[in-house]
């Protein structure tokens, strides 16, 4: 994992056509990953679940999620493994919550 600059993610994150998903529907490939507990910048280890993750950002069908913990101030950017066993890798992690939200508000 690799702790990125609140500006480098959010550059990384528009280079992918990053769009915020809209809803937090789960579909059947985020499903195969609840429960998985993913790496975090901030030193800690979260588990993915439906009312404790936010889900900011889906790749369509290639299973890789931009997902910030409730109660953790860390996106990170995470890609999921596996065909048998389902375990989430993260890639990226920054602290930006406070830059997603200035995002959002522009973004509206
Ligand atoms: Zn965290």
């Amino acid at each position: 994992m690799e702790i990125l600059e609140a500006n480098d993610f959010m550059k990384f994150l528009e280079k992918e056509s990053f769009m915020e998903s809209k809803n937090q529907n789960i579909d059947w490939l985020t499903k195969e990953y609840l429960n998985q507990k993913f790496d975090c910048g901030c030193g800690t280890k979260h588990t993915f679940t439906e009312n404790g993750t936010g889900i900011i950002w889906k790749e369509k069908l290639s299973g890789a999620w931009v997902l910030t913990d409730k109660n953790c101030d860390y996106v990170c950017y995470v890609k999921g493994k596996g065909i048998f066993s389902s375990t989430l890798k993260t890639i990226y992690s920054s602290n930006m919550k406070s830059e997603y939200e200035k995002w959002k508000k522009k973004n509206k």
